[in-house]
């Protein structure tokens, strides 16, 4: 459902990506870990049009992102949700009308919508939250925020869901209830997921396969018991 080919992206003289690959199959759970500044993020923004390659192709759903007019980005993206770093909510919006954003600025896969409340609630029930409809988002702790955040994606049905540091800075008994979380919209809205995560167990939890991002390529690939079990130095450091 994406295929990147030989990636390559340079910020001034800092060479981030160079050569890397990705396939994610369809109904997959593909775990990228990587260094803080390996170019995990730099790869996402790259595979939802925020940054221009330097070269290689990137194809999502068979359409090749570089070579698709503005428009036609715009409606990929409905097709691809986006849990960013953080949960990046809109602070002066309450939660109702954070996820009725995307509703609105995307009108083009559902029309336009006169009621969004059954939406909203369902991509709240989703999450669990659906009585913090009329919450703000400082009412919120950081795991509702990640729900929300989350239920911000679902509310237009992607295809797709990119997850960037999902669990980061929650307490473990709030990771697992996002992992698991996590697990249940793979089942209910049958996505395909791209996660990037430093969390080993988040990664043990979800992954059907795993990409480690070393000097800017695919170093090594395989399930996380391949990794795991691997003797390479460079793989064991991030199971430790
Ligand atoms: P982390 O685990 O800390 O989130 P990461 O693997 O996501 O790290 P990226 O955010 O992808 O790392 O950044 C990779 C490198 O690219 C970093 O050295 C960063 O400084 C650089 N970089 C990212 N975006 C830009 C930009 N817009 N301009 C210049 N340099 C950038
Ligand atoms: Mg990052």
């Amino acid at each position: 459902i994406i295929v990147i080919k030989d990636l390559h992206k340079t910020f001034g003289t800092n060479k981030v990506l160079d050569g890397f690959n990705l396939v994610l199959n369809e109904g997959e759970n593909l775990v990228v870990m990587g260094k803080s500044g390996s170019g995990k993020s730099v790869m996402i923004k790259c595979l939802i049009g925020l940054e221009t390659p330097d070269s290689g192709t990137i194809s999502v759903m068979n359409k090749e992102i570089n070579t698709l007019e503005q428009v036609a980005i715009d409606e990929l993206r409905t097709e691809i949700g986006f849990l960013f770093q953080g949960s990046a909510l809109y602070d002066s919006m309450s939660v109702r009308e954070n996820l009725e954003f995307p509703l609105r600025r995307h009108t083009k896969k559902f029309g336009k919508i006169k009621d969004t409340t059954p939406l909203v609630i369902e991509a709240l029930e989703s999450v669990g939250l659906a009585n913090a409809i009329n919450l703000m988002p400082n009412e919120l702790s950081g795991g509702m925020k990640r729900r929300i955040a989350l239920a911000r994606t679902l509310i237009l049905k992607p295809k797709i869901i990119l997850y960037d540091e999902p669990t980061t800075g929650l307490d473990p008994i709030t990771s697992k209830e996002i992992i698991l979380l996590m697990k249940s919209i793979q089942e209910k809205y049958n996505t395909s997921s791209i996660i990037i995560t430093h969390d080993v167990d988040c990664a043990k939890a979800i992954a059907n396969r795993m990409i480690l991002l070393i000097d800017g390529i695919n170093y090594i690939e395989g399930t996380f018991e391949e990794l795991n079990a691997s003797n390479d130095p460079k793989v064991q450091a991030f199971f430790k």
